[in-house]
């Protein structure tokens, strides 16, 4: 079994950030990674600076490129489906059936998004279907947006929206508005639609229960995010629940409940961005490494 410094489970954004700082400091790290970044349904990815606009996949294969010419980087595409043992004596099983060792473990899975059960929504996530304004409303044009509510947490999208174009705020059977909510949406110029949603067609269309169609430059709907494997719980790490759904409980260290389990990215923060997954990788990976340079604290 290969032995390794540091063992990052998730190679986006945040795991790659992580192995970043790790190898520049000569440490041997192993990165085994399933390929499934959270954002890979978008051709475009916006707010991250200096890549703004560019395709996600470019930035992420930009990233591995210049992380494997370090010679203590080690990759392996696949996905981890287990994960034991305790500070300095961690023990990773991929899919292909190989175990590794580490003294310590990165957590960055990401996350995984569930979205409203309406017909015609997931094909068109990160197409013209989103849940961050910040990262897709300027492309909008200031047109006219569909909010589809999914929690209560739609209610804040659809305050905010109105900053992005001209909102209608599609109910859907998902939340109840009371009265200061109402005035409060009425003020910023939402259209309030209580009539439930048949399905999604086209670009953006919205076909209400009983035929009536709305068009949308695009759809907003709130996901509900869990982290996109079970390895933390499995190693007895601590969960939070978020309006967003649940994360990896971390230290401001990004150190988990459990010693030497660190996690970091959208599996371990909110809210998220590509600009965050990337600042909390570059931290996590600089107190990892410190915990290996002072074992005692
Ligand atoms: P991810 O990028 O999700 O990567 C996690 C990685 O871990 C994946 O490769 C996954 O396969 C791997 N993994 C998971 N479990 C395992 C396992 N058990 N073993 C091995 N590997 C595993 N943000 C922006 O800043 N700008 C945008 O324009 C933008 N657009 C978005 C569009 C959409 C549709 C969505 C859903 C999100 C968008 N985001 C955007 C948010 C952005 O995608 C995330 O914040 C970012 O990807 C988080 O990075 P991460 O490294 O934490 O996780
Ligand atoms: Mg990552």
């Amino acid at each position: 079994m290969n032995n390794y410094d540091v063992i990052v489970v998730g190679g986006s954004y945040a795991g790659m950030a992580a192995a970043l700082q790790l190898v520049r400091a000569r440490r041997n790290v192993l990165v085994i990674d399933a390929g499934k970044r959270r954002n890979r349904a978008a051709s475009h990815s916006h707010g991250f600076l200096s890549q703004d606009g560019a395709d996600p996949d470019v930035i992420a294969s930009t990233a591995r490129a210049q992380l494997e010419a370090y010679p203590t980087l080690s990759w392996v595409d696949d996905l981890v489906v287990k994960a034991s043992g305790s500070r300095d004596a961690f023990v990773v099983e991929r899919a292909g059936g190989e175990t590794y060792g580490a003294r310590r473990l990165v957590l960055a899975p990401g996350v995984s998004d569930t979205l409203p059960d309406v017909k015609g929504l997931a094909e068109r996530w990160g197409i013209s279907v989103f849940h961050c304004p910040y990262c897709h409303g300027y492309e909008l044009d200031q047109g006219q947006i569909g909010v589809i509510a999914a929690n209560t947490m739609s209610i804040h999208q659809a305050q905010l929206l109105p900053e992005w174009g001209s909102v209608t705020f599609l109910t859907n059977d998902a939340v109840e508005l009371d009265e200061p909510t109402l005035q409060d949406l009425f003020a910023r110029g939402v259209i309030v639609e209580t009539t439930p949603i048949d399905r999604i067609e086209g670009h953006a269309d919205v076909v209400l229960a009983g035929g009536r169609r709305l068009g949308f430059a695009g759809l907003f709907t709130a996901s509900k995010n869990a982290p996109s494997t079970p390895i933390a719980e499995e190693l007895g790490c601590a969960l939070a629940e978020t309006p967003m759904g649940t994360q990896i409980q971390t230290s401001e260290t990004k150190e988990t409940s459990v010693a030497g389990v660190f996690a970091c990215g959208d599996a371990a923060r909110v809210p998220h961005s590509v600009s965050l997954a990337v600042a909390d990788g570059a931290w996590a990976g600089a107190q990892i490494h410190r915990s290996l340079v002072w074992p005692e604290g």
